[in-house]
Order: C-alpha cells, then sequence, then structure tokens
C-alpha cells in the first residue's frame, strides 16, 4: 500500500507449499507492509519442545511456554525469527520441526498464545500507519476475519512437493521428492481434520490456484486485487 493510503491487512492462507509464503513476502514488499510468517511461529514453538526435551502433545504445554518469547523481525530476506533472543531462523525449517509444528499447533494454549501475539504485531503496526500481510493457516478464518483482503492458496500436492525440492537444491541441500510428497500429505490432513482452528477457506476469501502459476503471476494476481482491480 503506498504511504498515506489507508491501512490495510492483507490475509494470505493455504496448506504447506502452497506458495503462500513466498508470495505473501513478495506482496509485502510492493505493498511497503509489515510481513508476519505465522507459521515460522508454530514453528518456534515445535523448536523450542525439540530442544527443551517437551511432549508437544502434552496438556502442560501452555503453562511450560509462558515465559517463552518468540519474536518475528524484518530483514532484507524476509524475516528473522528469535526464539528467547537466539535466531533460530534456520534451525525452525528442519523436517522435524515442520512435523511437529502441527503437532503443537493443535494444542489451545499455543493456539490463544500465537494468535495473541500475531494481533499485537498487526495492531502495533496498523496503529503506526503501516499495513500488513499475514499468512498461515486461519488468519482469514480466526485472527483477522474481518480483513480487507483474504486470500486462500492451492495448489495440487506433487507440484508442491517439487517446489519444496526444488527449494531445498537451490539452498544446496539434497531432496527426496517423495518423501516430501508425503509428508506435505501427512501435515495437510493433520492440519485439516485438528479440531481448533483447522485449515479451511475463509469466508469471502478469494481463492488461487498456483499450480500452474508463476511466482510472478501469483503474485500479481494478489496485487491486482488489493490495487482494487479484482
Ligand atoms: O506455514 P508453515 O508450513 O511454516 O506452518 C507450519 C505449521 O504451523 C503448519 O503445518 C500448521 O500446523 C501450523 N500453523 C497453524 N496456523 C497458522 C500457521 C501455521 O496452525 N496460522
Amino acid at each position: 500500500m503506498e504511504k498515506g493510503s489507508p491501512h490495510v491487512i492483507v490475509a494470505i492462507d493455504g496448506p504447506a507449499g502452497s506458495g503462500k509464503s513466498s508470495t505473501a513476502r513478495e506482496v509485502a514488499r510492493r505493498t511497503n507492509s509489515l510481513y508476519i510468517d505465522t507459521g515460522a511461529m508454530y514453528r518456534a514453538v515445535a523448536l523450542f519442545c525439540v530442544e527443551s526435551g517437551l511432549d508437544p502433545r502434552s496438556d502442560q504445554l501452555g503453562s511450560q511456554l509462558r515465559d517463552v518469547v518468540i519474536r518475528l523481525d524484518p530483514s532484507e530476506s524476509g524475516i528473522v525469527v528469535y526464539l528467547n533472543d537466539i535466531d533460530v531462523s534456520e534451525k525452525i525449517r528442519d523436517s522435524r520441526v515442520s512435523a511437529l509444528s502441527s503437532e503443537v499447533s493443535k494444542n489451545a494454549d499455543v493456539r490463544d498464545k500465537m494468535v495473541l501475539l500475531q494481533r499485537q504485531m498487526a495492531k502495533k503496526c496498523v496503529e503506526n500507519g503501516g499495513s500488513v500481510v499475514m499468512e498461515g493457516r486461519d488468519i482469514g478464518t480466526v485472527v483477522f476475519p474481518n480483513a480487507e483482503f483474504k486470500f486462500f492458496l492451492v495448489a495440487d500436492p506433487k507440484v508442491r512437493a517439487k517446489r519444496r525440492a526444488d527449494q531445498m537444491r537451490e539452498k544446496g541441500f539434497r531432496a527426496d521428492e517423495d518423501k516430501l510428497y508425503q509428508e506435505i500429505v501427512d501435515r495437510d490432513r493433520r492440519d485439516e481434520s485438528r479440531e481448533l482452528s483447522p485449515l479451511r477457506k475463509a469466508e469471502f476469501a478469494i481463492e488461487i490456484d498456483t499450480t500452474g502459476l508463476s511466482f510472478e503471476e501469483q503474485v500479481e494476481n494478489i496485487i491486482h486485487v488489493i490495487n482494487g482491480n479484482g
């Protein structure tokens, strides 16, 4: 959004690998908005469980998290994620943490804490005259059901697995596409079937199937709507 234009909240939801993170980041950059990756926050909680030896399914998780501080700082490349003041941006992308993130995200106390933080971050930005692009699974349904713009990105799971594999290879890692496919399908199932805030397209959200779209087309589709041409 241009400086001086009314502040807005853009909610972008969708399953793993649908292109929402890279798209949301670029939409935020082009619209001078704050980018908030809420998945990174659940991942940080999952990493906290791994490092502290906590059971992500435990009823005690909420109280054990009371003093945990998760912070997202904007950076040139997107965001830096801090867990108790330590940069964990790389560590939270580990496949074990990915799988565990959809376990911890079932916990009501964890969700309450994350949603509160997400609303606080957005409020602070909007109060200072800024706009926000927030991406996740429940932004349009729970966190900001009245967001000015809501999008739901989907894509064929095979294509999503290939994208993840390409991203990993670009970073110099080896990638097993079949394994990634299975991980994505399993995570979708957990995210869609959980009791609290399951992954759903929000009411009035615009669905974008990114299967056959280039990155530029995904970004342009959203910018087009935000600019009032949708
Ligand atoms: O978006 P990302 O794949 O990094 O999210 C990791 C996990 O965090 C998801 O699989 C989901 O279980 C959880 N999540 C969530 N609600 C959000 C964002 C992510 O439950 N708003």
